[in-house]
């Protein structure tokens, strides 16, 4: 069957209703999340455009598992977050969705491949990890290589652009073939021309390899470029 024929093609592999998220610091409550709807279907770049403080963040940690709702649900590939048992979150956090931070977050003591192959060590046992470690390895080296980084694995990141920092950070996300690509502000530390690098990179992968990608952005030129933008403003989405 080929891909344009796959039933699975038009479903939303994400589903918010509903959601809401309230922090409470002592006495003060803060509702950052008012009721949230909206989905992402598969093989999209749906960007959500926000100001500073909008709860773009906030957002994106509930749906990459790292936070969780305060009500409301969240279906990842047709399952409520809410049901599944701890180590099915724990193996969708870390095989299913990808997550790429505006300040990289590498670990400055690892080279640039060791960074880019950690999430698939994460959640092997020792024994499965020697196993896989060489496919592994092959499968970041050849992200790392299209991503332009081929001649810098045994670099570490402080010997690297902030450009080059962050498509290290990309290699990292994509390395266990994640079904969704989280980006928070990916381009916010950048300055224009190496964000601009980095925005391709990821509509390339978008377009070739039907990568799904959710972005939170507060540049709306960057919100401009994705196959449909949302508004994040006063804890509602506006499309
Ligand atoms: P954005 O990413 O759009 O800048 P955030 O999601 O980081 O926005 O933050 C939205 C609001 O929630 C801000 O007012 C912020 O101070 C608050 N906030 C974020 N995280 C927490 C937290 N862990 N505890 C309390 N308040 C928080
Ligand atoms: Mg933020």
């Amino acid at each position: 069957m080929s891909k344009a024929d796959s039933p699975i093609k038009t479903d939303a592999l994400v589903r918010v209703d509903d959601l809401r998220k309230v922090y409470r610091l002592g006495r003060v409550r803060l509702e950052v999340l008012k009721t949230v709807s909206f989905s992402v279907r598969e093989g999209e770049f749906l960007g959500i455009y926000g100001h500073s403080g909008s709860g773009k963040s906030t957002l994106l940690h509930v749906l990459g598992l790292l936070d969780s709702p305060t009500d409301g649900t969240v279906k990842l590939a047709g399952a409520d977050i809410a049901s599944l048992p701890a180590a099915e979150r724990n193996r969708m956090r870390c095989e299913d969705i990808g997550f790429v931070f505006q300040f990289y977050h590498l670990l400055p003591e690892l080279s640039v491949l060791e960074n880019a192959v950690l999430p698939a060590m994460v959640g092997s046992s020792t024994f499965g990890w020697f196993g896989r470690r060489r496919d592994v390895r092959q499968r970041a080296a050849v992200l790392l290589d299209e991503l332009g980084l081929g001649d810098r694995m045994k670099h570490r990141p402080n010997e690297l652009s902030g450009g080059e920092r962050q498509r290290v950070a990309i290699a990292r996300a994509l390395v266990n073939g994640p079904k969704l690509l989280l980006a928070d502000e990916p381009t916010g530390n950048l300055d224009s021309r190496t964000g601009e690098k980095i925005m391709n990179l990821l509509l390339r992968y978008n377009r070739e390899h039907d990568q799904t990608i959710l972005m939170v952005t507060h540049d709306r030129d960057l919100a401009g470029l994705v196959t449909r933008c949302l508004e994040l403003e006063d804890g509602r989405l506006n499309a």
